[in-house]
């Protein structure tokens, strides 16, 4: 597998940057921007200092849109018009996110269904890309003010387990406002580059990413300034709001309160996010809420806690066993994201990795900071030899085939990009058209997998079952995007599908098909042993039928009794037989019917060597 190539830390200063391209870390709670400026890439701040833009977009007139600490202070007092956590909303469908605690509070359009979740506010209806584009202005807008030239284009980041339409969607909203998107970068991979510029670890890393909304763990092998992307796994449901939600519901409780009005919740998780923040520097911290007044502890935060913690370090785990290593293989932990500063993380992760984490770069400043780093090379601002970042695929890709089975085209966890073909055959004579399902999953039957598409081939050329040749390509690309072509061969007739997922694909869903494709391995193996013994035997009969048919006067009355006997003795234990007696059976009709086969060989080659000399045969 390619290694990639990581600039020297320390090594020469970068050339004058001529052409300006920023690193947008478009993040569930804050957005950052960063630019390379002349000495390094640094995240630039706002004309208040301010370097965090909050995720949060107030829509209260038709007027321009409110981003930001302005719009976050609107969310007390205009909860309706104020669309916090959008990068949620991407790629779901409405019925998904319509009940969830964050978004129930606003009025969807239900016409809209299955589009993005539209919210209508009081400067119209407002989907996720809206918001997210309304953000990606804000910062573009920083940026040129602070850098004092127009933008040529942006890396932005995305969750690890971000899916096809949610990538799309991130994309079509840089697109919303003019903005290039020079890559779409995943945000673990984007902090190693931020680290990479700092420290010359050696060894296998793992990048712990808790934000807002999200949580990604990344493994990477690092050695000397070079480093590869062994496997990764994540929760894009599990953040720093769970947190404050967990906070919020121990008030509620202790206070006796049983409902809230939208404006008093709104203030009570606020409230809670801000004791959250005390608690990562204090013991204790005080309580007063609509007249109950009490206390959080550190040691009782980290026991309501305690679950989503223990989820934190159950996907590590899997991470690390998806690498084929231990945890004692573990050299550094690096830590990203605002969350990881809550001492009950840290400790976790330190426990169970037996190490400190590394958190000597601001967790809210690393991903951008690397997608800053990459916009530079990828805007040609430095050489792209040095810098080539892999990722990984989460699920393998496949297709399927007869019998409902799977062939997997892409194993999981391959290093993307990668393009990968594999030729297929018909399965029936003249058959002029196949249909190709695109699936993604471990599992051998295709019901038990995810689909994602299907397409046709047509005007294949009329052949024998198996003579065709269709080579299937799939490609997925540096942003994770699955493009698959199928070609037949002799007529070059080529048919391509580019798929995008209708809705997520997130870790519980990831978790959830790894967990079943393991405990179903075996049964899964009989499955396909089975199906592809009734394939054969199919096989079998439909080309001795054809075959007699055809040549039906070169069989004795004898035989043909004999081969009628063993297919009705195979037809009967079709459904209900194993696959060993469906084998024995098909191996039974080849033998009988091998004098038939046999005759027919030698008469269609007479009839075909016939006024030919052997010459010419032999060329
Ligand atoms: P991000 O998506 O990386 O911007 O993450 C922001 C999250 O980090 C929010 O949930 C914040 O509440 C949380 N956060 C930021 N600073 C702290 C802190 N000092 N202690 C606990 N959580 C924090």
């Amino acid at each position: 597998m390619a290694l990639l190539q990581i600039s020297e830390p320390g090594g020469k200063s970068s050339a004058p940057a001529h052409r300006i391209a920023v690193g947008i870390d478009l993040g569930t709670t804050n957005s950052l921007v960063s630019a390379s400026c002349g000495s390094g890439v640094e995240v630039l701040p706002d004309e208040h200092g301010n370097y965090l833009l909050p995720s949060i977009v107030n829509y209260s007139s038709s007027t321009e849109p409110v981003v930001g600490i302005a719009a976050k202070e609107r969310l007390v007092d205009d909860p309706k018009n104020t669309i916090a956590s959008a990068k949620r909303l991407l790629g779901r469908a409405l019925s998904e996110v319509s009940n969830t605690p964050l978004f129930q509070h606003f009025d969807f359009d239900q016409e809209q269904a299955d589009a993005a979740p539209a919210i209508i506010t009081a400067a119209g209806v407002k989907n996720p890309i809206q918001v997210s584009a309304d953000i990606l202005k804000a910062l573009v807008d920083t940026a040129e003010s602070c850098l004092k030239a127009k933008l040529e284009g942006a890396v932005i980041t995305v969750p690890a387990y971000f899916n096809d339409a949610q990538r799309q969607q991130t994309k079509d909203a840089a697109k919303l406002i003019d903005l290039k998107v020079l890559r779409l970068l995943n945000e673990p991979t984007a902090a190693a580059v931020a680290y990479g510029l700092d420290s010359k670890d050696q060894g296998n890393v793992v990048v712990f990413d808790l934000g807002g909304g999200t949580f990604d763990v990344s493994l990477l092998s690092l050695q000397k300034g070079v480093f590869e992307v062994l496997a990764t796994g994540g929760d894009t449901a599990l953040g720093g709001d769970d947190f404050d939600h967990l906070i919020a519901d121990r008030i509620k409780q202790a206070a006796g309160i049983q409902e809230l009005n939208l404006m008093d919740n709104a203030k009570l998780l606020s409230h809670a996010n801000s004791i959250k923040h005390q608690l990562s520097d204090s013991d204790s911290v005080a309580v007063d809420f609509l007249g109950w007044s009490g206390s959080i502890s550190a040691d009782e935060f980290k026991q309501i806690t305690e679950d989503l913690i223990k989820r934190t370090i159950l996907t590590c785990r899997r991470v690390i066993r998806d690498a084929k290593l231990e945890v004692e293989d573990i050299d550094n932990i690096v830590m990203v994201g605002g969350s990881t500063r809550m001492p009950v993380v840290r400790e976790a992760v330190e426990e169970y990795f037996g190490k400190a984490p590394l958190t000597d770069i601001d967790p809210d400043k690393v991903v951008a900071i690397g997608a800053g780093i990459q916009a530079d090379v990828l805007i040609g601002n430095k050489s792209a030899d040095d810098f080539l970042l892999l990722d990984v695929t989460p699920l393998s890709l496949g297709i399927e085939t007869m019998g409902e089975l799977v062939e997997k085209i892409i194993p999981r966890n391959t290093t993307i990009p990668v393009a990968k073909a594999q030729e297929f055959t018909t399965f029936k004579d003249g058959q002029t058209a196949m249909s190709l399902h695109v699936v993604q999953g471990e599992r051998e039957l295709v019901s038990d997998c995810r689909s994602l598409a299907r397409f046709e081939l047509r005007d294949i050329p009329p052949m024998v079952a198996g003579a065709a040749k269709i080579r299937v390509t799939y490609q997925v690309d540096a942003d994770g995007l699955l493009s698959v072509m199928a070609e037949e061969l002799s007529t070059a007739k080529t048919a391509e599908i580019q798929v995008k997922p209708s809705y997520g694909l997130d870790a519980d869903a990831i978790e959830q098909m790894l967990q079943a494709s393991h405990d179903n391995a075996k049964a899964d193996m009989e499955v396909r042993a089975l199906r592809e013994a009734q394939i054969e035997a199919q096989q079998l009969i439909d080309a001795i039928s054809s075959a007699k048919a055809v040549d039906g006067n070169l069989l004795s009355g004898d035989e043909s009794l004999q081969i009628d006997a063993a297919i009705a003795q195979l037809q009967a234990l079709f459904e209900e037989g194993t696959s060993a007696q469906i084998h024995e059976l098909t191996e039974e009709i080849n033998r009988v019917s091998s004098g038939f086969a046999a005759r027919r060989m030698d008469l269609h080659i007479g009839e075909a060597l016939k006024g030919e000399t052997i010459d010419e045969v032999e060329q």
